[in-house]
């Protein structure tokens, strides 16, 4: 037996690598999940997500590496393995509906279970059961096209989960709503997974969704992995400037290591021939000495109007928008504009001088 049956993993991608002519467009990936988790593969178009989940439902052919789900393994070139897709039993789910025009919804959700020919009283009840999941009961007799965007989709999902599939996948499920709906149906999507307890990968370039929706987030580019954790750790400890910038807003500064130990130290930044020091936490893989990039969330950065010990830069304000529940600001220093979220209370106005605080725990260095 190989080390991926003995390992906990329920789905196990390794070495995964994918050929499109010269274009490397999954370059050598490898993850693990346990069964009934909700992973999120995130990235900007092109970083390979889709050919990674493509490559999982067996509807790309992979040069090299080994996919395994449960005991079985769906491909591994080296074993001369290929499960074709229609043996993989998995649900799926894209952007465009796929929901067949001439058929009632719940004629569209009985389907894959008519061509595995099961009894239509089972068929019956099983249909019943997803369309209350889904909140479609109401709607089961209408024909498909006469339901919104978002119902389609919810029947998309109850079609693709109607079979107690292995795996569900979900290509940008959301893509095609607008903003409203995507914020309803991606609590919604958590949810009937969540109920169903079956194992979800979710493809898409759109972080908060992402955030909301994800057991654990893998954040891809170029075909490769850049970062894999739950949604906190990739918004608080993010381990690369790429990371940092893609999920969320962040002040993003070169500097340099001074010290470091045991995760903290400080690094030297320099404005306009003025260098200043900031006490931060170090991320892996940096040492005293090398070149890295201070991370700060608007968020966290503190802005005072009067200056104090703490204060590690002093700025003007160019920007002030009072938005009820926090000031959205932007301050001045040097030729590097700080974005800083404050305190209602601060009261900030453009045009005044503010001091700028980062506390230590919630600044990163981390690799360029
Ligand atoms: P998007 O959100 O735009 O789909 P993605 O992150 O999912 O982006 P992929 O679709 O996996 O990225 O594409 C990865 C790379 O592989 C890209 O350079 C893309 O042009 C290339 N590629 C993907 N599918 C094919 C294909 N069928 N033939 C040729 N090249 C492809």
């Amino acid at each position: 037996m190989c080390a991926a049956e003995t390992s906990r993993a329920y789905l196990e991608v390794e070495h995964l690598v994918k050929w499109f002519g010269n274009d490397r467009a999954v370059d050598d990936i490898s993850f693990g999940i346990p069964e009934g988790s909700f992973l999120t593969l995130l990235g900007p178009s092109g970083c390979g997500k889709t050919t990674t989940l493509m490559s999982i439902a067996g509807l790309h052919s992979i040069d090299s590496g080994r996919i395994r789900v449960g005991d079985t393994v769906f491909t591994s070139p080296k074993e001369g393995l290929f499960l074709p897709p229609e043996k993989r039993d998995i649900g799926m789910v894209f952007q465009s509906y796929a929901i067949w025009p001439h058929m009632t919804v719940a004629q569209n959700v009985a389907y894959p279970l008519e061509i595995r020919n099961v009894e239509k009283s089972e068929i019956d009840d099983r249909v019943a059961e997803v369309l209350k999941l889904v909140g479609l009961t109401d709607w089961a007799d209408s024909l498909a096209t006469n339901l919104s965007g978002g119902q389609q989709q919810r029947a998309s999902v109850a079609r693709a989960i109607v079979s107690n599939p292995r795996l569900l996948l979900f290509d940008e499920p959301l893509s095609n709503l607008d903003l409203k709906l995507r914020e309803i149906m991606r609590v919604e999507l958590k949810r009937i997974q969540s109920e169903v307890g079956i194992t979800a990968i979710y493809v898409t370039h759109d972080q908060s969704e992402a955030l909301v929706m994800s057991d654990e987030i893998i954040v891809m580019s170029k075909g490769k992995i850049e970062q894999r954790g739950g949604p906190v750790e990739i918004y608080s400890q993010p381990v690369n400037e790429y990371v940092s910038n893609f999920i969320g807003v962040a002040n993003l500064l070169k500097g340099k290591v001074i010290d470091a130990s045991d995760g903290h130290g400080n690094v030297e930044v320099t404005q306009n021939g003025h260098a200043i020091t900031v006490p931060c936490r170090i991320g892996p893989g940096i040492s005293a000495g090398d070149e890295a990039v201070l991370s700060v969330r608007p968020e966290n950065v503190h802005a005072e109007r009067e200056g104090s010990a703490n204060a590690n830069v002093e700025g003007e304000v160019t920007h002030a928008i009072f938005l009820g529940s926090y000031v959205d600001c932007r301050v001045q220093w040097g030729d590097f504009e700080w974005k800083v979220i404050a305190h209602p209370r601060t009261r900030l106005r453009a045009g005044e001088k503010v001091y700028l605080h980062f506390d230590p725990q919630h600044t990163l260095a981390v690799q360029p």
